[in-house]
């Protein structure tokens, strides 16, 4: 942000559970970076999911919708819980609803073995191979929102994909894999169907655009076999709706904990949003022992996708993976650091390190 405008505006969404917790650690890592640096980083919080149910009957009041819109990115903690099993719109309808209003049609999300953590991976006899994977999902398209139609014997999903979503969602990959500086492995079933077959002859046109980028192709099944016996064959994954959504949870097991990784949303453009991939936890909530880390890291992306702060983001990710490294770790982990405890240590590493 150039010129006069000089106040980022980042608009807060705790949400419910465990949200609250995680995104305070992690925005209070943001407010120290932004007031050190001056980087103009301004929080507006506003309820949603559950939270905005509470306030105002609605899981997407008006207003949070409306300072989203205008927002310069969006920081999400986690919606739901069983208080609002029995809602007239469930906390989960806002977050789609959310979505759709910031047209956030990719998905992205990084899962790697964080150093020192290795023993909490099941994938050990692969680590050797280096996991380090993004997962690129397209979120608006396929089975998950086509017609539907359902009686007592026969019901039926429709899968459709147009040429637009494809190449939208590939051009994302493709830029991801030049950040990550390697390479795009294109996850279908062309060999099945009429959506795969179109999906990879689009995906193959827009790659002649990277020719820096190496792409490969591997149908859904295989790539299931070798996300568990060599993730490291794998730098960006780029994906439809359904087999992004079941990989990237395969993969969220990678690094040991769903407590420990972050994800980003964004559009055509607008304002990204960024989450840790857990959900509200219920069960651990007002505890102060959920996992920051994924906040944090969500927090990160924020800086490095969402406001291109490539050395404050790194600063972060570095002050996150060091008390990793030192050691502490919350319950998911088997440790006793709490989440508030957890978060004072990364703001005490970051501190060191402006
Ligand atoms: P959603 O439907 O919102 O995705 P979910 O029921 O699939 O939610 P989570 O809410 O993420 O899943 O919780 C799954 C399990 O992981 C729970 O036992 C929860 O306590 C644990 N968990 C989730 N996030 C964390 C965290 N940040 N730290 C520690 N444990 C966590
Ligand atoms: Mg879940």
């Amino acid at each position: 942000i150039e010129g006069q405008d000089q106040v980022t505006r980042i608009v807060v969404l705790p949400g419910d559970g465990i949200g609250p917790e995680v995104t305070n650690e992690a925005i209070s890592c943001l407010e120290m970076l932004s007031d050190h640096f001056e980087l103009g980083l301004r929080f507006e919080e506003h309820p949603f999911g559950g939270a905005g149910i509470d306030a105002h009957g609605d899981p997407l009041p008006e207003t949070t919708l409306h300072a989203c819109r205008n927002s310069d990115a969006v920081f999400l903690g986690a919606v739901g819980g069983p208080k609002w099993d029995k809602a007239e719109k469930r906390p989960e309808v806002g977050l789609l609803g959310l979505r759709s209003a910031l047209g956030l049609f990719a998905n992205l999300r990084p899962s790697r073995v964080i150093p020192g953590l290795e023993s909490f991976s099941p994938l050990k006899a692969s680590i050797a191979t280096g996991a380090d994977v993004l997962v690129v999902r397209e979120l608006t398209g396929g089975l998950y929102f086509g017609e539907r139609t359902q009686s007592d014997d026969f019901a039926s999903d429709l899968c459709t994909y147009s040429r637009v979503e494809v190449e939208r969602i590939a051009h994302v990959a493709f830029q991801e894999a030049r950040r990550r500086g390697s390479k795009v492995t294109s996850v279908d079933k062309a060999n099945v169907l009429a959506t795969s077959k179109l999906w990879r002859r689009i995906v193959e046109e827009v790659a002649a655009g990277y020719p820096d980028v190496t792409l490969d192709h591997m149908y859904v099944d295989a790539a299931a076999m070798a996300l568990v016996s060599a993730p490291g064959r794998f730098d960006v994954i780029l994906t439809e709706n359904l087999f992004g959504d079941i990989l990237s949870d395969q993969l969220s097991v990678i690094g040991g904990s769903i407590g420990l990784l972050g994800s980003a949303s964004r559009g055509a453009d607008g304002p990204m949003m960024f989450e840790p991939i857990h959900g509200s936890a219920p069960d651990i909530a007002g505890l102060d022992i959920a996992n920051p880390a994924g906040a944090i890291a969500s927090a990160a992306m924020l800086l490095e996708i969402g406001l291109g702060l490539h050395e404050h983001a790194a600063m972060l990710n570095n002050a996150l993976e060091q008390v990793l490294l030192d050691g502490a770790r919350t319950a998911d982990l088997g440790g006793d650091s709490t989440c508030s405890s957890f978060g004072a240590q990364v703001r005490e590493k970051l501190q060191e390190r402006l």
